[in-house]
């Protein structure tokens, strides 16, 4: 990897998302040669991927270059490299581009989609983790419609204007809202040949409300906002397959749809050499200790989504959001200074800052440990804290004034076929893009 020998500690981090950037600038100014390993050059802010597949936001303006957060630090290294595996009895981390040697090794590498075994959900639906993934929702939604105008075939032009979302999280329900506030503002304009009316979002949920993580007021006021918006809310419904037209459910209800997007589960991405059993926990977390180092290791550390440290308070881990995984990079930062100067670490604790969801225009839902507010209000500080969070200045006034101009002119200008997506099974009279 040519990465000079120093006489400095080494720390091998693997991700540069939230935990590992807030590591990685925590010790970049330290006696320590950190080296950053990611699969991509640039920092993915996922709390906006769905307005980049509803046409809200450009890709780049939520992506950062990882190498620009850290430039100037002479001790820090980065590579675009993607893990595939640790051998953690020689120290060593394999990648696609050669191996390194590593005194201390941070997990960072977050979660993927779970799509709990089910190949057809998998290979048939949308996923929305990753950046190519939310184009590719973007340009199958806007392929649906212009697909819809050719078609003849009253059914099948309902299933390419029917949208299931299967999840009733956050994502499941800004994704929901924002479809929903397309239907209402931009397609008619845009289709004005297409009775969009009959355009359908159904946002299927599980358990017996959305947003099961948040307060009783936060579910019950996101569904009415999302039903004030014309999306259909279905609980306590589990979908059990889909065939790239119609979705299966554990009850009567089925639906027909060209458009599945799964946003029903992520479990914790996992490496070779750290994917045995007596690591893993649910949802394949690797088991970390009050400090994040990992069971059985004094080096090996685990951070952000992929890390379960069990406290009396989070039982099954902390949440698998930003902010834990900011908060544990920042702490694991000030322990591995500790630790080299021979100094004992520090417990993480983590301060619980509260949670919240958008709907969509004036309408978000904030539960904060004394206080929960919902509607215009709410909307502005969700819009402030992911203005704050959001990594560059450039894309925080890229952001800003995209969500000013879409404020005032009712409008998503981003909705753009770039790169054509074609579904794997899509069989339909009308093919689009044969070439
Ligand atoms: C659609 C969506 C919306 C969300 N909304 C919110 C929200 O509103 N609020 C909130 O708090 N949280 C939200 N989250 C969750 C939040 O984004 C995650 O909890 C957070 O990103 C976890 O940080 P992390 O550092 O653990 O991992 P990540 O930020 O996911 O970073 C992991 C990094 O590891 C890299 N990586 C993975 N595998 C390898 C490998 N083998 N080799 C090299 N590199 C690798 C990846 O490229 C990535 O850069 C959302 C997530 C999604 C998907």
């Amino acid at each position: 990897m040519n990465i000079p020998q120093t006489s400095y500690p080494r720390v091998v981090i693997i991700g540069g998302g939230f935990g590992g950037i807030a590591l990685a600038k925590k010790l970049s100014k330290k006696e320590m040669q950190v080296v950053l390993l990611d699969k991509h050059n640039y920092h993915n802010f996922q709390p906006l991927l769905y307005q980049v597949s509803t046409g809200g936001l450009e890709p780049d303006s939520i992506a950062y270059p990882i190498r620009k957060v850290l430039q100037g630090y002479p001790n820090f290294f980065f590579r675009l490299a993607k893990v595939v595996s640790i051998d953690t009895k020689v120290r060593q981390v394999n990648t696609n581009i050669g191996e390194i040697n590593y005194d201390y090794l941070v997990v960072a590498a977050g979660s993927e989609t779970n799509f709990f075994g089910n190949k057809n959900i998998e290979t048939k639906g949308m996923a929305m983790k990753t950046i190519p993934q939310s184009l590719n929702l973007r340009s199958l939604i806007l392929e649906n419609f212009e697909q819809a105008l050719l078609t003849d075939d009253l059914h099948e032009r309902d299933a390419l204007m029917n949208f299931v979302i299967v999840g009733g999280g956050p994502t499941g329900v800004e994704l929901a809202g924002a479809l929903a506030e397309i239907k209402k503002g931009i397609l008619p304009k845009d289709y004005p040949d297409l009775d969009t009316r009959r355009a359908q979002i159904n946002l299927v949920q599980g358990g017996d409300r959305i947003l099961p993580e948040m307060s009783e007021v936060a579910s019950q006021k996101a569904e009415r906002f999302l039903e004030d918006l014309g999306v259909n809310v279905w609980k306590n419904i589990r979908v059990m397959d889909y065939d790239g037209n119609h979705v299966t459910t554990d009850t009567s209800t089925s639906f027909e749809t060209a458009t599945l997007v799964w946003a029903a589960g992520v479990q914790a991405v996992s490496i070779k050499g750290l994917d045995g059993k007596e690591f893993l926990c649910r949802g394949n977390r690797l088991r970390v200790n009050q400090f994040h180092q990992v069971d059985g290791f004094t080096e090996i550390f685990a951070i952000g989504d992929v890390a379960q440290m069990e406290t009396e308070t989070f039982p099954h881990g902390h949440p698998m959001m930003a902010q834990p995984a900011i908060q544990q990079g920042r702490s694991l930062g000030d322990n591995l200074v500790r630790l080299v100067e021979g100094l004992p670490m520090k417990p993480f604790v983590y301060k619980d800052k509260g949670s919240m969801a958008t709907v969509g225009r004036n309408k978000a839902v904030v539960d904060m440990k004394r206080v929960k507010f919902q509607g215009v209000f709410a909307w502005f500080v969700w819009m402030f804290v992911h203005l704050y969070f959001l990594i560059g200045f450039r894309n925080r006034v890229v952001v800003f004034i995209n969500w000013v101009y879409n404020y005032i002119r009712f409008d998503r200008e981003a909705r753009l076929i770039i790169r054509p997506y074609k579904k794997q099974n899509q069989v339909s009279k009308n093919q689009l893009n044969k070439d």
